[in-house]
């Protein structure tokens, strides 16, 4: 989905006339994109309309931010499309709530039960969690594991095969016990669907949950509309965890889980491990659906540093422009080396999980590696924005020059080609001479 619409934001952006042609043009391809995606047909007709009133033609015609007011409008309509126009329930610290955990078996239920429970815990909660999965064996023993590893107080039964009968059972426990979020953990799997949804209807009514989250893989693919409805008949689905976030999916599937459950995406899993788990920012998520970054945080982020790099007005003049040639990838990482502000503007930008840190020594030692390779090179070299320059002959005299290998000098070429590209996606920032920065 991200590649779709980036590529169709990037041949919009390449055309030098915006008229309907092109804005239908890039609807179309948004559209494709959304549909092959997880989003439902109903929700993607209703964002084209929507943004058709938005963009207004005359403006794009009038104004020079085409590229902008169209890219702004798509987040928007996506931002809007992810709030179901009121919160979920909130648990109270202190007061007992429970919250059931429903989803498909391997969605990360078990794991995110724990993760939640965690994360309550150290802001001071009192959480417990109750194992109402009888259904596959090594549920509890799962849950056990992870509660265990967690301090956290658990219950369930090897012998007992009633759900409901835990459940509550779990639940009056741990009410006596003064905990303040009781967390039922559930099958995702039966022999017959049909009895997963009852067992799902069954426990909601004997334990009363103050909320029901819908846990969802974010690899799940049109099939997230119908499923998440399906648990909100079976049991009343109040939120949407979006797990395995960590992964190349990009969770088009929770604009289905909210449109289908109305309830709003409260948390996301990044990981197999305990502190993996962020709570939702709607911006950050619509950015890495539209493969922009973390782009509203790289906004906030510019505005800060921008002033600090007011004695470097070559290197901003450069990123205005989206040019990366290897003489601003090793200016850069003589910033990165000193903890540089242009380390933290790039720490935001896609891909940058990728980039070395420079705050650990091995980074360090890679950061200067490939600066003495770099030494090697001619100006010709350093300066040019053409990436075919580099030949395997200049390579090999890179490598000799620097006493590196040619595979090290290889690797260090295809990490500049990585950040060139990252680089390119500022083009077009505008710098202002003082004070704040107008994005495009
Ligand atoms: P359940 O069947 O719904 O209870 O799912 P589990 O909690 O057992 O998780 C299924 C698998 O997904 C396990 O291997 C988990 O470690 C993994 N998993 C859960 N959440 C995440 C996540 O956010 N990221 C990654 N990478 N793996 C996850
Ligand atoms: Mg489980």
């Amino acid at each position: 989905l991200g590649g779709s619409i980036s590529r169709a934001l990037q041949q919009m952006s390449n055309a030098t006339v915006i008229d309907e042609k092109v804005l239908n043009e890039c609807l179309n391809e948004i559209t494709r994109a959304l549909l092959q995606s997880d989003v439902q047909f109903k929700l993607v007709r209703d964002m084209q309309t929507n943004i058709k009133k938005i963009v207004n033609l005359e403006d794009l015609a009038a104004g020079h931010n085409k590229r902008r007011i169209i890219q702004n409008a798509i987040f928007n309509e996506l931002c809007k499309m992810l709030d179901p126009g009121k919160p979920s329930f909130t648990p109270k610290k202190g007061k007992p709530s429970v919250v059931m955990f429903v989803g498909l078996q391997g969605s990360g239920k078990t794991t995110t039960c724990t993760k939640y429970a965690y994360y309550h815990q150290k802001k001071g909660w009192k959480p417990a969690l109750v194992c109402a999965d009888t259904f596959r064996a090594g549920a509890f023993d799962q849950l056990k594991q992870n509660a265990t590893k967690a301090k956290i107080p658990f219950y369930g039964s090897y012998m007992e095969s009633d759900p409901v009968k835990i459940a509550v059972e779990g639940v009056e426990t741990f009410k006596k016990e003064n905990c303040d979020l009781i967390i039922v953990d559930t099958s995702g799997r039966h022999k017959q669907e049909a009895a997963l949804f009852e067992e799902m209807r069954q426990v909601a009514e004997a334990t009363k949950p103050d909320l029901v989250v819908f846990v969802m893989d974010s690899s799940i693919g049109q099939a997230a509309f119908d499923q998440a409805l399906a648990f909100k008949q079976s049991a009343a689905v109040g939120a949407v965890i979006v797990t395995k976030m960590d992964g190349h999916a990009k969770g088009g599937g929770a604009l289905s889980a909210v449109a289908a459950t109305k309830s709003p995406v409260i948390f996301i899993g990044t990981g197999e491990h305990m502190d993996e788990f962020e709570g939702f920012d709607v911006k950050a998520f619509v950015s890495r659906l539209l493969g922009m970054g973390d782009w509203s945080g790289f906004m906030d982020k510019i505005q800060e540093v921008v002033p600090k790099l007011d004695n470097q007005p070559e290197l901003l003049q450069k990123l205005s422009e989206g040019t990366f040639t290897l003489r601003i990838m090793y200016e850069q990482f003589q910033n990165l080396l000193q903890m540089g502000p242009l380390s933290q503007l790039t720490s935001m930008l896609p891909g940058a999980e990728l980039m070395p840190k420079g705050n650990d020594k091995e980074s360090q030692a890679k950061i200067k590696r490939y600066m003495t390779m770099m030494d090697s090179m001619t100006n010709e070299e350093l300066d040019s924005t053409n990436t075919k320059i580099i030949t395997e002959s200049r390579i090999v005299r890179i490598a000799r020059g620097s006493g590196r290998l040619v595979r090290e000098v290889m690797e260090m070429f295809e990490e500049y080609k990585r950040l060139a590209k990252i680089w390119s996606k500022m083009k077009g920032i505008k710098i202002p001479k003082k004070g704040g920065i107008s994005p495009l």
